[in-house]
């Protein structure tokens, strides 16, 4: 079939004026950017709906990335006809003999935005339903969830036919809600956060630490791989990169070992809220999970939170690990994190941390390092990539990960 366009229902819209225009304008935007592919297509954001004219490019692969992008409730492949109704019965035959099984219950649904027109709703249902029962008498009308619906839209520049409809990412577009900080390690949790950061309408910028040599290439070509699975939902993200090895090294050597995670994961929040500062970040996202490991008690959340007043928002505290795993597979990222390349907290990793840190010994025990100096000098060697969908970083890695299985 050959659609014409591709026409999209907003997701969960305010309603009010001036955020309906940035809504509009932003989805507008990130779904131009997202289909920057197709040069052929024609964005009409329209009040309710925001049209996509194919121009001959192909509808399936346009459609395929549409699914990824956020404030975007379902979308539909539509068929433009002329306003002459012999053209209309023609084009609906040809539609529902494409796309509709034999013996399937279906029923008319029209919407008119054209009041001019000859039919009104009523009788454009009733019209093309009658069309249809001399031309496909095997088909079922049911109101009540039919199989298809048939949905014929009366617009002012022609009539528009569909009959699938097809669900989109939810949420609200990217960037409505602001820019903040993922804290992004290997693991399977924290682009899962990223993902819920994203479909909220945050736009992301990566914060990754690690520690050379103590942790390899292929940990940081993992992160940034990571990041470019994310990508999609906004066609770019910056990930920046700081150097933790000195802190770690610092830290290990000064701070009884009771006490070495509490420390080190305040020195990360430390930094991260820096660079949030730095580059206008509003919040910072993570990973945490309730009670999911040591770092990850409340006490323990409390002794670490304690350094910033800035908001942590955590998507997935109240996650079951497994529903974790299950999102993490639909977004496709639940392989590459499960593959074995040492995190820098791993390795310097206490074996008994305390479960129940107190804020005052955390605060105590830091008095014995230089926590400017290391912020300044940690902060000096961060290093910002831009990373795009279609960027690789783990082709050495996964050549690796082939050849010991
Ligand atoms: P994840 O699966 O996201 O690695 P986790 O269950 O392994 O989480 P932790 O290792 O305790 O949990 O980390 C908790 C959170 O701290 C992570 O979700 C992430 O947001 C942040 N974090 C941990 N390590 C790093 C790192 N190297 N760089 C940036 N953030 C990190
Ligand atoms: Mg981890």
């Amino acid at each position: 079939m050959q659609y014409s366009e591709i026409m999209v229902r907003y997701g969960e819209l305010s309603t009010k004026g001036k955020n309906r225009q940035s809504f509009i304008g932003r989805l507008n935007g990130n779904v131009a950017k997202a289909l920057h592919e197709f040069p052929g297509l024609t964005i009409r954001p329209k009040r309710d709906r925001l049209h996509i004219e194919l121009n001959g490019e192909d509808a399936d692969a346009v459609m395929a990335r549409l699914s990824q992008v956020f404030g975007i409730q379902s979308f539909s492949p539509s068929l433009a006809v002329e306003k002459d109704m012999t053209k209309v019965h023609e084009q609906v035959l040809a539609l529902m003999n494409e796309t509709v099984p034999e013996g399937s219950s279906y029923k008319v649904n029209t919407r008119r935005s054209d009041h001019e027109f000859e039919l009104d709703t009523n009788a454009m249902n009733l019209d093309v339903g009658d069309f249809l029962s001399d031309a496909r008498p095997d088909l079922v009308v049911k109101m009540k969830d039919p199989d298809f619906i048939l949905r014929v839209e009366v617009r002012r520049e022609a009539i528009f036919l569909s009959t699938t409809t097809i669900k989109g990412a939810g949420g609200l577009p990217v960037g409505t809600a602001g820019k903040a900080m993922l804290m992004l390690s290997g693991g399977i949790d924290s682009p899962v956060a990223g993902y819920y950061a994203l479909k909220r309408g945050v736009e992301i910028e990566m914060v990754h630490f690690f520690s050379p040599p103590y942790t390899s290439d292929n940990a940081l070509a993992k992160a940034k791989e990571l990041t470019a699975k994310l990508a999609p939902y906004v066609g770019g993200i910056k990930f920046i990169q700081v150097p933790f090895t000195e802190v770690q090294e610092e830290v290990k050597a000064k701070v009884p070992e009771g006490y070495l995670m509490t420390v080190q994961r305040r020195m990360m929040l430390r930094l991260t809220e820096a660079i949030a500062q730095q580059r206008d970040g509003l919040a910072i996202f993570n990973g945490e999970s309730v009670g999911q490991v040591a770092s990850q008690t409340l006490e323990s959340m409390a002794a670490i939170n304690d350094v910033t007043t800035m908001p942590i928002i955590r998507p997935v505290a109240t996650m079951d690990k497994n529903e974790i795993i299950a999102v993490a597979e639909d977004i496709d990222t639940y392989d590459l994190s499960i593959m074995p390349f040492e995190d820098c907290c791993t390795i310097f990793a206490p074996p008994a941390p305390k479960t129940r840190p107190k804020t005052d010994r955390a605060r105590y025990y830091e008095t014995k390092i230089d926590v400017d100096g290391l912020m300044a000098r940690a902060l000096e060697g961060i290093k910002i990539t831009e990373i795009k969908a279609s960027d690789q970083f783990m082709n050495q890695a996964t050549d690796l990960i082939a050849e010991l299985l």
